[in-house]
């Protein structure tokens, strides 16, 4: 892997794939099974066995997972699923595809995770699933949102895709809520370049999402063809095309061999943009509890706009100009035309949102980055922060 000078550009995301998933990418186009086939399986075992869950299933992506997790549980027509509206666009996407109305709670203002305060305050009797995102890695309060979840009846589906890797209360994100839904997309912790993987501990629901992600058809294509299968099958669902591809999982393969390396050095940045930032009073640096792992997939900064000219946005061209590039996570749900125009939502709806979304800067945080590159990010956002000092 060639390491930019220092003189280059710093992308807000580099992926770290090396000889070993390209070495397998063409062990398997030199094979005769490209698609879903045995390579998927040994990921989703190897992936299993990470977690510690019953049942993954690998899917074309998070979205995809996040959809079968709604589908797989009949989850449809007037049915409310409560999210975050702090979170990207796939995660209500998903809601509406299957004609469900979603239901925004407000993030608390400490981990711009859901608040399980909110999300009492808007379930009913309609509300069938509730859908936490752990935003940048930085797990939910599941305790709380479990305990609310099943005094109505709820679901409790997650988006983990920024979550592979963390824990909360000792218990591995993928196994605590009844389906989590991890993404693979290539700015993720762990890439094939697109996918996900979808978690459950209920063998049903499990075989459900297996089915509906090829066809609704009753087995894999790739046993159909191999020398034990016969032609044969039976549409038992109204299914879609969401499986992965024996290429896509060569390359998740290895990524799930080096992973706690990666996290590892994840964690190390994390650690060095801590103690190097904490105490520029202009800056708020992401916290995390005593009682998670944190995935570290962002690390997420306020920057106190009144104190500094510009605001987030003169920050952020600043950054570029330095050679350091970032990241805005997430325009809030409500902000976008689509949404607005669809249910009413207006400025002021989800303040803390609002609030956040307005100071955060995602800075880069992967593993590829050298500890020039740490201090790079560090010096440069230093040196603005004084530039533009009010
Ligand atoms: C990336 C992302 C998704 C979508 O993942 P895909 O694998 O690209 O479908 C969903 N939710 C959140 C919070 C994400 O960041």
């Amino acid at each position: 892997m060639s390491r930019p000078k220092r003189s280059e550009f710093l992308p807000s995301f580099r992926h770290f794939i090396g000889e070993e998933e390209i070495n397998e990418v063409v062990d398997t186009l030199r094979s005769d099974w490209i698609t879903r086939g045995p390579k998927t399986q040994r990921f989703e075992e190897d992936f299993k066995e990470y977690i510690g869950c019953r049942n993954a299933i690998a899917v074309s992506s998070c979205t995809a997972a996040l959809h079968l997790s709604l589908a797989a549980y009949d989850i449809g027509d007037g049915d409310e699923v409560i999210t975050t509206p702090f979170t990207f666009t796939s995660t209500v996407g998903v809601i509406l595809q299957q004609r469900a109305r979603p239901v925004l709670a407000d993030i608390e203002g400490e981990t711009y995770n859901i608040d399980p305060a909110l999300i009492e305050e808007r379930i009913t009797d309609r509300t069938k699933a509730i859908m936490p995102v752990h935003y940048a890695g930085h797990p939910c309060e599941m305790d709380k949102i479990i305990r609310v979840a099943r005094k109505r009846g709820s679901l409790v589906l997650e988006d983990a895709a920024h979550a592979l890797g963390a824990v909360y209360k000792k218990k591995r994100v993928g196994t605590i809520g009844d389906a989590t839904c991890f993404s693979f997309y290539a700015t993720k912790n762990l890439t094939t370049g697109e996918g996900g993987m979808l978690t459950t501990e209920d063998d049903e629901v499990a075989e459900k999402v297996r089915i509906l992600s090829l066809h609704g058809i009753s087995r894999d294509a790739w046993k159909r063809y191999s020398i034990s299968g016969s032609w044969k099958y039976e549409v038992l669902l109204p299914g879609y095309k969401y499986n992965m591809t024996d290429i896509q999982a060569s390359i998740g393969l290895h990524q799930m061999k080096k992973f706690d390396r990666m996290q590892d050095r994840r964690r190390e940045i994390a650690a060095i943009y801590d103690e190097s930032l904490s105490h520029v009073k202009e800056i708020v640096i992401p916290k995390a509890k005593k009682n998670v792992i944190h995935a570290w997939h962002l690390y997420p900064i306020q920057i106190e706009t009144t104190a500094l000219r510009g605001g987030r946005d003169r920050f952020v061209k600043e950054l570029s100009k330095e050679g350091v590039g970032t990241s805005v996570h997430f325009i809030p749900i409500h902000l976008h035309p689509y949404y607005q125009k669809a249910f009413g939502f207006r400025i002021g709806d989800f303040p803390v949102s609002e609030h956040i979304f307005e100071r955060e800067v995602s800075l880069p945080i992967y593993p590829r980055m050298t500890e020039d590159d740490v201090r790079r990010v560090i010096e440069a956002v230093v040196k603005i922060i004084k530039r533009l000092r009010v």
